[in-house]
């Protein structure tokens, strides 16, 4: 016997025809004997709604009633599914974040995790056989006492951290996908589903708008070794085969993962812009007048290439913001031209950005220098290359996105046979 949590987000518990395939789902996994936790998101479009109403009552919200509203989706789903639950002969019982408690720092809106306590939920496991329904995306601050919520997609956090909490064996993640893939399936028809994946590639796939986790579930995943499975909630209960392994991604731990490909996944963005501020003075604290007032205005810098300067005394430097702050970054650095010194600032609204991810990089050479070369065949130039030790990133013009991510991906051999 072992225990699991499992987490159904918006999608797959979008009304009561979805709940109840839900829990069938769970039941499922009674059956077979397991004890069983159960994370829910609100049901689809709720949130969004509930923030809206937030929006509409005054633009200027205090944080504390903005989560005091939209933590309610999920009391309901949690309530509905433990009423369904109870409905086909399964013992199970809801639980809002604050009567674990689901302990969270101070910050609304965007708290973090700092304990749960499973005990009870252990307790009534071993007496009762009885499921846990915990609302997702919620949690209790400590000292006010208040509801807190932990950001938009929260309830996958909220999902790793029970997991952790009640030492489950496996935190399953059911949602509108099968798994995560080499690459997104709409840009590359070949795009296989991924077996496994470590930790640290999906930290940088979410990282990269890959939407099938919160990022912060994905950390805590790898700070506490919570098995993550990804699998679809849109096969029915009765038509899985309870001794075969369910089509999904298991993200884990380097050390499961047997078959060691160089390269496992190609993200690409393209909602970046690039700047490039030319002839900036070569001399210490450039770069902290530059990049200071940007962290200021709350913009967030990706890549950051500067050349070496050719003439002692200036250089160029290039970076990466999110488009929709292109214009924003440009206002800030004209006012900062005084401090910087430079003499003109240039840009491009319409960049990519193709990021090539794998563990393998570390011990295998020369795994970019064939992408440049494969790109260069295709006649696409490359404006900037950012590399990390398990991740390369180039950014090219926008038009070249799928014909990019298309060749880089039959390159590195991930196209499906
Ligand atoms: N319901 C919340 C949201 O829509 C949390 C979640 O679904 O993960 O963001
Ligand atoms: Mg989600």
């Amino acid at each position: 016997m072992s225990r699991l949590v499992l987490k159904f987000g918006g999608t797959s518990v979008a009304d009561m025809a979805r709940i109840r395939s839900v829990a069938g789902h769970v039941k499922r996994e009674i059956d077979a004997g397991h004890q069983v936790a159960v994370i829910v998101s609100a049901m689809a479009g709720a949130t969004n709604q509930l923030v809206a109403w937030c929006r509409e009552a005054a633009a200027l919200h205090d944080a504390r009633e903005y989560d005091a509203v939209v933590s309610s989706g999920e009391q309901v789903t949690a309530g509905l599914l433990a009423i369904v639950l109870e409905g086909m002969g399964v013992n199970a019982r809801s639980w809002q974040g604050w009567q674990l408690p689901v302990l969270t720092s101070n910050a609304h809106g965007t708290a973090r995790i700092l304990d749960i306590n499973g005990a009870e939920l252990l307790k009534r496991f071993k007496e009762r056989q009885e499921v846990a329904v915990v609302a997702g995306f919620q949690g209790i601050h400590k000292e006010t006492g208040r509801i807190t919520t932990l950001g938009r997609g929260g309830s996958d956090t909220s999902a790793v951290a029970l997991a952790a909490a009640i030492a489950a064996e496996r935190c399953d993640i059911y949602t509108d996908v099968d798994g995560v893939y080499t690459a997104d399936p709409r840009v590359v028809p070949r795009a296989r589903r991924l077996d496994r994946i470590a930790y640290e590639e999906m930290l940088e796939l979410a990282s990269l708008g890959a939407k099938v986790l919160q990022v912060r579930s994905v950390e805590l995943g790898m700070v506490h070794n919570v098995r993550i499975f990804v699998r679809s909630s849109f096969v029915e209960a009765q038509d899985i085969d309870p001794h075969a392994t369910p089509p999904g991604t298991l993200i884990c731990g380097e050390e499961e993962i047997m078959e060691q490909q160089v390269v496992t996944g190609i993200a690409f963005s393209k909602d970046e812009a690039q700047i490039s501020i030319r002839r900036v003075q070569d001399k210490p604290g450039v770069a902290a007048a530059i990049f200071g007032p940007l962290a200021e205005a709350n913009i967030n810098v990706d890549m950051i290439v500067q050349n070496v300067s050719a003439d002692g005394a200036t250089t160029d430097v290039t970076f990466t913001v999110p488009a929709a702050d292109y214009q924003r970054a440009t206002d800030v650095l004209v006012k900062a031209k005084p401090q910087v010194g430079y003499e003109r600032v240039d840009g491009a609204n319409d960049v990519a950005k193709i990021s090539v991810i794998g563990i393998g990089m570390r011990s295998h050479a020369g795994v970019a220098a064939k992408a440049f070369k494969a790109l260069a065949q295709k006649g696409i130039n490359i404006r900037a290359i950012t590399t990390s030790e398990i991740k390369f990133s180039l950014l090219i013009d926008a038009n070249y996105t799928e014909l990019a991510v298309r060749t880089l991906h039959s390159l590195y051999e991930l196209d499906d046979k």
